[in-house]
């Protein structure tokens, strides 16, 4: 009896509906009659993966707490229909939303991860008057419609520009500094200051998926043994990738761009550093990273030794040049100006919670330091802290002082990403 209005409606809608309390209705149930309270609906993931990431939810009458990944679907089917029951990435999935409530097949319950729990939003909203799909702006989201109210970092920073890119200014030397202290350390452990960079520029390579296998990669054939020509290291390294790596660490290959798909990045790889990593290293090395032009150069040098965009080496530039010549005592401080990488969803998300909907990405879109800062807050108060913000470090520190510097928080010394 609903067919025509649930015509109207695709998967885009019920991600909206999950994700914007106003439109997400009130009585939410799992399948088997548990209550379910949103605490936060996750950050909407803009690329391969679960729809939505670190959800809190509240089930039953005892409030248990679950944090994990939200997918969302039409129907119930689509999630092996999708291909997910088998797929590491979404073994966090916590809960399955859907439109249609079933039928749920005793098969589609048991390829759901093990605490997953499904739920329906359709049978809640299709008798509701109020409800119209028509009326939801799908363009809005996820940027213009953060979590129902501003986010505390956007009432303390907002209002002053200036405030708001000192926080980034600063935010972004926290990361640097943290990145430099780790590059150090593997210094001291490995013994080897060029299988660290090999290592870092391989993470690197991986892009945000594949940093984790090309690591790994770079572990298995250290660049010590790598053949000298570069097709030879290209076969040496993708056997060893497919052969040994997969085994251990999963590449991800979903939903990646074919210029970036694991076997040319590795092609590049073989053709960066095979016979040519000493050299590379000196070359670098007469690079002034404190300067435009020294900065320019050291992207020049990557970009001559195999084809490699522009943004994506002043992502090296960033993540693994830089740090690099602060461990190594190059250069003495994070530069005020790095070129600017790419912005990616992560940022721009960052951008939007403490800028507000309305601000002007060239604020920051020019400076890879501000860059870096975003991303900086994301990782070290956003992810520890999110959902309610109430313990958001940034925001207290601000309250209490009312003054810039503001940033005071301590970024955590290993693991960070290179991207
Ligand atoms: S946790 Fe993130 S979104 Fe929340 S106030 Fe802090 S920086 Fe802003």
């Amino acid at each position: 009896m609903f067919d025509g209005f649930d015509d109207a409606l695709t998967e885009r809608h019920v991600q909206a509906v999950w994700y914007d309390a106003a439109l997400r209705p009130d009585g939410l149930r799992t399948s088997g009659g548990a209550e379910v309270r949103v605490a936060d609906p996750g950050r909407w993931n803009l690329e391969a993966g679960p729809d939505f990431r670190d959800a809190v939810l509240e089930i039953g009458p005892e409030r248990r707490r679950v944090r994990g990944d939200v997918e969302v679907h039409m129907r119930t089917s689509d999630w092996i229909a999708h291909g997910h029951a088998n797929d590491p990435a979404y073994a966090n999935v916590v809960a399955h939303v859907t439109w249609h409530p079933g039928p749920q097949t005793t098969a589609g319950y048991a390829s759901l991860p093990r605490r997953c729990i499904h739920i329906c939003l359709g049978d809640l909203l299709r008798t509701r008057p109020d409800f119209s799909p028509d009326e939801i702006d799908l363009a809005a989201y996820p940027y213009a419609r953060l979590p129902s109210t501003p986010r505390p970092c956007e009432t303390a920073f907002a209002r002053s520009t200036d405030d708001a890119l000192e926080l980034l200014r600063i935010a972004g030397e926290r990361r640097l500094d943290g990145k430099t202290r780790r590059l150090a350390a593997l210094f001291v452990r490995r013994g080897d200051r060029a299988q660290v960079f090999y290592e870092e520029m391989m993470a690197a390579f991986g892009y945000k998926h594949n940093a984790a296998p090309f690591r790994a990669l770079a572990q298995t054939i250290p660049w010590r043994d790598l053949p000298p020509r570069p097709e030879a290291a290209d076969t040496a390294l993708s056997c060893a990738a497919w052969l040994e790596v997969a085994r251990r660490v999963p590449w991800h290959t979903a939903n990646v761009r074919p210029n970036n798909s694991p076997g040319r990045r590795i092609s590049a790889a073989a053709m960066l550093f095979a016979g040519a990593l000493p050299g590379l290293l000196q070359r670098l090395g007469t690079c002034d990273f404190a300067t435009r032009g020294g900065q320019r150069s050291a992207i020049e040098i990557l970009r001559t030794a195999q084809p490699l965009g522009m943004r994506r080496a002043a992502a090296m530039l960033a993540n693994v040049l830089i740090p690099f010549a602060m461990a190594e005592g190059r250069l003495s401080r994070a530069p005020e100006w790095i070129f600017p990488e790419e912005l990616n969803s992560t940022a721009r998300l960052m951008a939007f919670r403490i800028l507000g909907r309305d601000h002007n990405p060239a604020l920051y879109s020019g400076n890879g330091l501000l860059i870096q800062g975003l991303l900086h807050i994301h990782r070290t108060c956003c992810l520890a802290v999110h959902p309610d913000c109430s313990e958001c470090p940034l925001v207290r520190q601000h309250a209490a002082t009312c003054a810039s510097p503001a940033y005071t928080e301590t970024p955590p010394t290993s693991s960070e990403p290179s991207g």
